[in-house]
C-alpha cells in the first residue's frame, strides 16, 4: 500500500478533479433546466444526472465513477493496490491515472 502522505496527495487530486467534473455536470443540468437542485451527496440525484449525461458523452461520467471508486478505496485503505491481482500500482502510473483500479499488467 502507498504511504499515507502520497495517498493524501492523490485524494486531493481526485477530489479536485471530481469537483471540476461536477461543475461541468451542473452546467449541463442548468442548460437542460428540468432537474431539481443537485446535492452531490445524494445518490438518487446522481443517478438522474447520469441520465442527463447520457447522450452528451459518457467519458466524464465514467471518470466520475472511477474517481468515486478510487475515493472509496482510499477510505478502505486499499488505494494503490490493483483490484485484480492485489499488487501495488506504481507511483508513475498513479501520477498519470490517479483513479486507476488496475496495475499496468492487468490494465
Ligand atoms: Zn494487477
Amino acid at each position: 500500500m502507498a504511504n499515507t502522505t502520497s495517498v493524501a496527495i492523490r485524494k486531493k487530486q481526485l477530489e479536485t478533479r471530481l469537483n471540476e467534473l461536477n461543475v461541468r455536470l451542473h452546467g449541463i443540468e442548468k442548460t437542460l433546466d428540468k432537474l431539481p437542485p443537485a446535492d452531490v451527496e445524494d445518490r438518487a440525484t446522481e443517478r438522474e444526472e447520469d441520465e442527463v449525461l447520457e447522450g452528451l458523452g459518457t467519458a466524464g461520467l465514467k471518470e466520475i465513477e472511477m474517481i468515486e471508486a478510487a475515493l472509496a478505496r482510499i477510505k478502505d485503505s486499499v488505494y494503490g493496490e490493483c483490484t485484480k491481482c492485489g499488487e501495488a500500482i506504481s507511483g508513475q502510473r498513479l501520477d498519470l491515472l490517479p483513479y486507476t483500479p488496475l496495475c499496468r499488467n492487468c490494465a
